[in-house]
């Protein structure tokens, strides 16, 4: 395992252009990815243990508690973080001692099939496998009876389909989907600071992050004074080619997610909601290049609050009543991450109880940490990713019970 972590570091110069080519985004977020693989997740990964424990227990005798590999696991990765959510299910699954057949995204297969490529020599045959082609591979994998678990990140549309698919032949299912992330500002936070934080975890990928900020709750005290900042650090963003050092925020990544973004912006016209910020992108090349969007309290109803927006258009929210504003938070189907942002500990410890999703974040939003278990409430997943828990999911718990 770290000499293919090493192969990976080997070739970084060359995978960080060809991610860049093929995910869009900028060099930095290429750099950014493929050095998340090779020295946060490989190392936590290397670093933990399923570890056996025996135990004496009343009625049943002596107990062991085991892990044993699952067999054969099937993996599906989205296409907006295409080398990291390949090696999330990659390397545990081999830890734990199972085989991989993975299937990328067919936006995005070509750095984790150079990857591969890399890695086969230090493998067995079969132990690694990359499929690629169109959508309907997937079907294939989830209903194989030759797979026996399916890891899978992408949409809450796609992730209901794969547990239909698997549920004829009981795989185990581990679904890691959308997000419409809220965060709450509370009054005593102090808007020139947290702002840079605020944007980046707004805009973090082009807006296309699962665990990206989506929805922001400010507080009317500070309302003028959050809005004012973000606008500021907005206005200085430079959307560009991702290959110009310059650019902090590259393209969109496909022209079906194009098209996507240029029809929630139609129906932010049509619903007349205020936007506080459109920035400018280059004509003068054909990139996907959508600008970087900022809306001033738009409905609750609109279908751009209520669904995912995957691209750089996110909404603002002013409210006077902390309650109230945890509840509108809270109102949504999908539950991936969630923030609140303020001084006082006590009070921003009781919001955050308070929020539901899997992961709830303090002063920060959209940081992870491969050590630290990923999971989701509602319609965003299934299972965990991650941490030993998320070791776990990749193997069958055995218990042998000895009478005495
Ligand atoms: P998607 O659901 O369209 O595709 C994801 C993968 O599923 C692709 O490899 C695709 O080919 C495959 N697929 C398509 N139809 C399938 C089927 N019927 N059966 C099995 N596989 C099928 O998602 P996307 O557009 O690639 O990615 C964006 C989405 O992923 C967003 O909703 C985002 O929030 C989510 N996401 C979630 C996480 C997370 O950790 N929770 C991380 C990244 C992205």
């Amino acid at each position: 395992m770290s000499s293919l972590l090493d192969k990976i570091s080997e070739h970084r110069e060359e995978l960080i252009v060809l991610l860049t080519a093929e995910r869009g985004g900028t060099l930095a977020q290429a750099r950014w990815e493929i050095d998340l693989v090779t020295k946060a997740l490989g190392p936590a990964v290397l670093q933990m243990k399923l570890i056996e424990e025996e135990q004496d227990v009343q009625h049943i005798g002596h107990i062991t508690k085991r892990y044993t590999p699952i067999g054969v696991v099937g993996a599906i990765s989205p296409w907006n973080l295409p080398v990291f959510l390949s090696f999330t299910k990659i390397l545990p699954a081999l830890l734990a001692g199972n085989t991989v057949v993975l299937k990328p995204s067919p936006f995005t297969p070509l750095t984790v099939l150079r990857i591969a490529d890399y890695v086969h020599e230090l493998l067995p045959p079969g132990v690694l496998n990359v499929v690629t082609g169109g959508d309907d591979l997937g079907p294939w994998i989830t209903s194989h009876p030759g797979i026996n678990l399916i890891t899978f990140t992408g949409s809450t549309f796609t992730g209901k389909r794969v547990l239909e698919s698997a549920a004829a032949t009981l795989k185990r299912v581990t679904l890691e989907l959308g997000g419409n992330d809220p965060g709450i500002v509370l009054s005593d936070a102090e808007p020139e600071k947290i702002a840079q934080a605020l944007f980046d975890s707004m805009f973090l990928l082009c807006g296309q992050g699962c665990i990206s900020l989506k929805r922001l709750y400010v507080h009317e005290d500070i309302y003028s004074r959050v809005i004012e900042a973000l606008v500021a650090i907005a206005s200085a963003t430079k959307v560009g080619d991702g290959f110009d050092p310059h650019s902090r925020l590259g393209p969109v990544q496909n022209q079906l997610q194009y098209k996507r973004l240029q029809s929630v912006w139609d129906e932010i016209k049509r619903s007349g909601a205020k936007v506080l910020f459109r920035g400018d992108v280059p004509t003068n090349t054909e990139g996907l290049f959508f600008p970087v969007t900022l809306l001033d309290n738009p409905s609750d109803d609109a279908s751009f609050v209520t669904q995912e927006v995957f691209g750089p258009i996110r909404s603002i929210f002013k409210y006077k009543n902390l309650d109230e504003a945890i509840r509108r938070a809270n109102n949504t189907s999908y539950g991936l991450g969630a923030s609140v942002w303020g001084s006082d500990p006590v009070q921003l410890r009781a919001v955050a109880s308070q929020l539901e999703a899997g992961t709830v974040w303090i002063n920060q939003h959209a940081i992870r940490n491969p050590l630290v278990p990923a999971s989701a409430y509602k319609e965003s997943g299934l299972g965990v990713e991650f941490g030993p828990e998320g070791l776990e999911s990749f193997c069958n718990l055995q218990v042998i019970a000895t009478k005495q």
